[in-house]
């Protein structure tokens, strides 16, 4: 680990370790600065980083991020709304896993202290919590580490907290054509990750089969029927990209069958 998690009276927190593991594995040639334990500028001021006195807990982590790493990070540890957190700071923003001044949790705040948070996300702990997977996704397996692009089929999903994020991966090609996937979800818009009736239904009128499963060709029918309605926006762009890797020829098959408008 290229973590610092413990030193002359000093440990970092479980949870923070477990966040760590799970980025070196997800993440594996991230580059930037890492952070746990505080310097000598920290310790001259109240910093999660600074080992609490009595206990010698370190309950901050600064993950140092490129490019889109940063948002991305935030958006799926404040979407886990993971209660070991107490907030996280990135890029002059504050998202607080508590109430303050009458705003509610997790809303994104303008933050104001001494650093911006531009080239790193400090996420800060409660005391004492404990060590356990984060329910985040970075990049193409989700936090069980399944590929969040595979073949998903119907009763998928279900039992499983938050349902399938590969079958959420669907749901959002699904509604961006204009389907409507129900009120179920933290959203109440359709995409609660459970493959049911209602994306069975979509899929077997969409793909002209029993709508049992997206496997590649269900799946490059879905895409080119995007590509054909002019639907792909940009936040749907890397999405549909990952997708057509994994469908391989079949998307380029479908979409020179399928005339476009
Ligand atoms: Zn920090």
């Amino acid at each position: 680990m290229r973590w610092r998690i413990s030193g002359g009276g000093w440990w970092l927190s479980a949870a923070a370790v477990s966040l760590a593991e799970q980025l070196d594995e997800a993440w594996p040639n991230r580059h930037g600065a890492d952070g746990t334990v505080g310097d000598q500028a920290h310790r001259a001021r109240r910093s999660d980083h600074n080992p609490k006195p009595g206990t010698g807990e370190v309950r901050a982590l600064d993950v140092g991020v490129i490019r889109d790493q940063g948002p991305f990070l935030v958006a799926e540890l404040v979407k886990s709304k993971d209660g070991r957190i107490k907030y996280i700071t990135h890029n002059r923003t504050i998202w607080r896993n508590y109430e303050k001044n009458g705003n509610p949790p997790w809303l994104p705040l303008p933050y104001t202290g001494p650093n911006p948070h531009v080239t790193h996300v400090h996420v800060s702990f409660k005391d004492a919590q404990p060590a356990g997977r984060f329910a985040i996704s970075l990049g193409s397996t989700d936090a069980g580490g399944q590929d969040m692009y595979r073949a998903v089929k119907h009763g998928d999903g279900f039992g499983r907290p938050g349902g399938d994020p590969a079958v959420i991966v669907w749901q959002d090609l699904l509604a961006a054509l204009g389907e409507d996937l129900g009120t179920f979800g933290p959203n109440a818009d359709g995409k609660d990750g459970k493959y049911g009736n209602t994306v069975k239904g979509i899929v077997a009128r969409r793909t002209g089969t029993d709508g049992m499963m997206i496997g590649p060709v269900e799946g490059a029918k879905i895409i080119a029927a995007i590509h054909s309605a002019n639907g792909n926006t940009a936040a749907l762009e890397s999405l549909i990209r990952q997708l057509e890797t994994k469908v391989d020829g079949h998307v380029a098959d479908v979409q020179s069958s399928t005339p476009h408008s």
